[in-house]
């Protein structure tokens, strides 16, 4: 696709364009030359007309420029979106954390120079999660890229509906809508992650299925459950509960909404151990909130307790309410740990940054009156990088905690 515009910036505006963050705003704009369709390759150049970037524009978007190069001779056409769908798999097969798995997350948007683009691939069975404009467009020539690079049994293609609404000024176009809608096979599928077997719901699961981002975590806090009592508060499919179990927990509590993702929780033990739920492994449907407050008035104390919450704050505006329920919700959490046992603590709102959280948690043992240490920060999973020009791409932390 050759530019067909070329997008001129307010003066002082050139900054973040010449650091190469992939985001231009519209508040940037000072005029554009050209009549360019939403979907269009565009040129971007500073108020001098000095040329800066090249991107996909989006006049209905925020983002009103996605950039893809900073190479003048650069063109964004199939070999463009091949280069870069090659190079995010290379860097992972060069990956010694991704050994360990046949789950592995082979695109994560920005940091992999792909805005919008998600790829996950489960034992073979490649999910494709699209978010803007700009990926809609590729997604042919993207998922043609991903074949080649990793062949997959099978491409699963979905949309993020909430993100892929702002592009589109509200709606999700029908056509699009009907492209992307309930793919994926009926029947979950098997991964596996560490010599742990997992079922993932492709078709109807959370996220892509699995909570990729989590593999190292999994390991680092099972590594605490030897002889342990384990509570796995968000559990999803029952992913620390298993790991704990391998790690020599002697009792596992998976906690969560889903009933759905509970059923899978159960699949998931009966695969890896033969056993039927029970003492040993126990799966709760309940409100987390609800349910550490019960247990916290009753005298049911756990060595390890793993707080792993949906998102709280999905915008700046979002980060004080987010911490208020931060807080609470680690100060009934620590209330259930026996003294000197572990709190895994986890936030994976972008919004709010590893200090703030430290100071959450910091809130929350003040108000239960217990002394924690930290002693182990933990990150997203190296599949997910933080590409240092996007530091927005930095969303998950965590810490483990000794509480006395
Ligand atoms: N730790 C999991 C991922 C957790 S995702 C893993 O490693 O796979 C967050 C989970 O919290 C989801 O499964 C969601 O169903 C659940 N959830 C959200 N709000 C909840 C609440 N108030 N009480 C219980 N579970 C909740």
């Amino acid at each position: 696709m050759q530019p067909t515009a070329t997008v001129i910036l307010k003066s002082g505006r050139d900054r973040s364009v010449r650091q190469r963050h992939p985001r231009l705003f519209a508040g940037a704009v000072k005029a554009i030359d050209g009549r360019p369709r939403d979907g269009d390759v565009v040129d971007v150049a500073d108020n001098k007309g000095e040329w800066l970037a090249r991107g996909v524009i989006n006049q209905q978007a925020q983002i009103v420029v996605r950039l893809l190069t900073w190479e003048r001779d650069e063109a964004i056409d199939e070999a463009f979106w091949r280069r870069r769908v090659q190079a995010a798999v290379e860097r992972r097969r060069r990956d010694p954390a991704l050994q360990h798995t046949d789950a592995v997350r082979w695109i994560f948007g920005e940091s992999d120079g792909l805005p919008g683009v998600i790829a996950d691939d489960y034992a073979g069975h490649l999910v494709v999660e699209i978010s803007t404009l700009l990926a809609w467009r590729a997604l042919p020539a993207l998922v043609d890229a991903l074949v080649g690079c990793v062949a997959p049994k099978e491409v699963v293609q979905r949309a993020d509906d909430e993100r892929l609404k702002h592009e589109f000024g509200g709606t999700v176009p029908r056509a699009v809508c009907d492209a992307l809608a309930g793919q994926g096979p009926a029947e979950p599928v098997e991964i596996h992650e560490r010599g742990l077997r997992f079922l993932v719901n492709l078709a109807g699961g959370q996220k892509t299925g699995f909570y990729l981002d989590q593999r190292e975590n999994r390991a680092r806090v099972a590594a605490y459950c030897k002889g342990a009592a384990v509570l796995n508060a968000f559990s999803y499919t029952g992913g620390f509960g298993l790991h704990a179990l391998a790690g020599g927990a002697t009792r596992v509590v998976n906690v969560d909404s889903s009933a759905d993702a509970l059923a899978l929780a159960e699949r998931n033990l009966l695969l890896n151990s033969g056993a039927q739920p029970g003492q040993r492994y126990e799966c709760i449907e309940a409100d987390v909130f609800a349910l550490l407050r019960d247990l916290r008035a009753g005298d049911d104390r756990f060595d390890v307790v793993i707080l792993d919450p949906p998102k709280f704050a999905h915008h700046p505006g979002q980060v004080d309410r987010a911490a208020r329920a931060y807080k609470d919700l680690n100060r009934v959490g620590m209330g259930v740990v026996r003294p000197g046992g572990i709190l895994a603590t986890f936030s994976c709102s972008g919004v709010v940054d590893a200090a703030l959280f430290q100071k959450i948690v910091f809130s929350a043992a003040l108000e239960a009156g217990r002394e924690a240490r930290v002693i182990e920060r933990l990150t997203q999973a190296s599949d997910h990088p933080v590409l240092l020009s996007f530091p927005e791409a930095e969303y998950l932390k965590g810490l483990i905690c000794h509480v006395e």
